[in-house]
């Protein structure tokens, strides 16, 4: 038997992170690890609230949102001391190896436990964020977009029927990726990003000619982080701006977009990365983070005859992650 490798889930939570946890679970013992989660995050850690988990533990997990070893963020997991405690009880449960789904927060704080124990750690990016340097997909992400969509055309029937402006706010923290790509697939009319400090004219102009034309209805979505404020206070603006004779509401898509059960793209990448952590931790690697490549702005100039003269093929990667992970 080889070593044991802990694996825990961090900061806010996402649909896929549960595939994401069966796919390290069933990955390690594939290939002759123990695997203990750890319940509620760093807190779990610093607490000592390990459970042993197998095969079967993880079985009807991968189309479940939410995370059922839970998820938690921990103030003593900030401090030296907090993480000196957490690495006493990964020592003695002979823990050496830990594997942590979270955002940059939860990567930080992964990273100063590996400096100052010399433990071996690998980070697989859980968010939906989707604002992480280094992968261009994140876990969770894919469920939270079709899920604000979702909600954005409902909204749109009602803004038709009423002539309205609406103007919805949606997660991201200090990232526009969420909003700007729902802007994208929902057909908005303006899209409010902390990236872009100077839409709010543009925007403004925007609607305003677009009600000349006859516009009927007018979505715009606000990035949580934006700073102008959230959405509340772009209405105030626009309001301002435009005048009492439109009729103008807000939305918050709020915890809603953190629900649900995952979509088909993110049980897949979760398996990939999943997959990968261990994979990579077992060649020794640590103070990584595995990321998912080749999606997003990601366009190639194929020559039409290629397309049916090669073949697309199927990884013998792919091939052993599905063996393993079916297991
Ligand atoms: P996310 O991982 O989604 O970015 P948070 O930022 O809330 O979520 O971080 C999750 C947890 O990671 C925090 O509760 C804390 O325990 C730990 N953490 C965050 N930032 C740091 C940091 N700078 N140093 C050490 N640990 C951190």
């Amino acid at each position: 038997m080889k070593d044991t490798i802990a694996v825990l889930t961090s900061g806010g939570d996402g649909p896929g992170m549960n595939a994401a946890v069966r796919a390290v679970v069933r990955t390690a013992i594939g290939i002759g690890y123990d695997i203990i989660g750890v319940r509620r995050g760093y807190e779990g850690l610093i607490n000592g609230w390990f459970e042993e988990l197998d095969i079967r533990s993880v079985g009807n997990t991968l189309n479940r949102g939410g995370t059922f070893i839970q998820t938690a963020r921990s103030k003593r997991f900030k401090t030296e001391e907090g993480r000196r405690v957490a690495y006493e009880h990964m020592a003695s449960r002979g823990i050496n190896k830990l594997i942590v789904i979270g955002g940059d927060g939860s990567f930080r704080g992964l990273n100063d436990i590996i400096l100052e124990n010399g433990i071996q750690g690998i980070g697989v990016p859980g968010t939906i964020d989707n604002d992480l340097y280094g992968t261009e997909y994140t876990i969770g992400y894919d469920t939270a977009l079709n899920t604000a969509v979702e909600c954005i055309d409902k909204i749109r029937d009602t803004a038709t029927s009423h002539d309205r402006l609406f103007i919805i706010e949606v997660m991201g923290r200090h990232s526009g990726y969420l909003a700007m790509y729902t802007g994208i697939s929902s057909g908005a009319e303006g899209v409010f990003i902390p990236e872009s400090k100077d839409e709010y004219p543009y925007i403004l102009q925007k609607l305003q000619e677009g009600k000349k034309k006859g516009k009927k209805s007018f979505i715009v979505i606000v990035a949580e982080g934006d700073e102008l404020g959230g959405g509340f206070a772009i209405k105030d603006l626009l309001q301002r701006d435009l005048g009492e004779s439109w009729d103008i509401r807000v939305s918050i898509l709020g915890h809603l977009q953190r629900g649900g059960a995952p979509s088909a793209m993110d049980r897949v990448v979760a398996s990939r990365l999943g997959y990968e952590a261990v994979m990579a931790m077992d060649r020794g690697m640590s103070g990584i983070m595995v990321g998912y490549t080749c999606m997003n702005e990601c366009v190639n100039y194929v020559p039409l005859a290629e397309t049916w003269e090669k073949k697309k093929t199927i990884s013998d990667t792919t091939i052993d992650m599905f063996n393993k992970l079916s297991s």
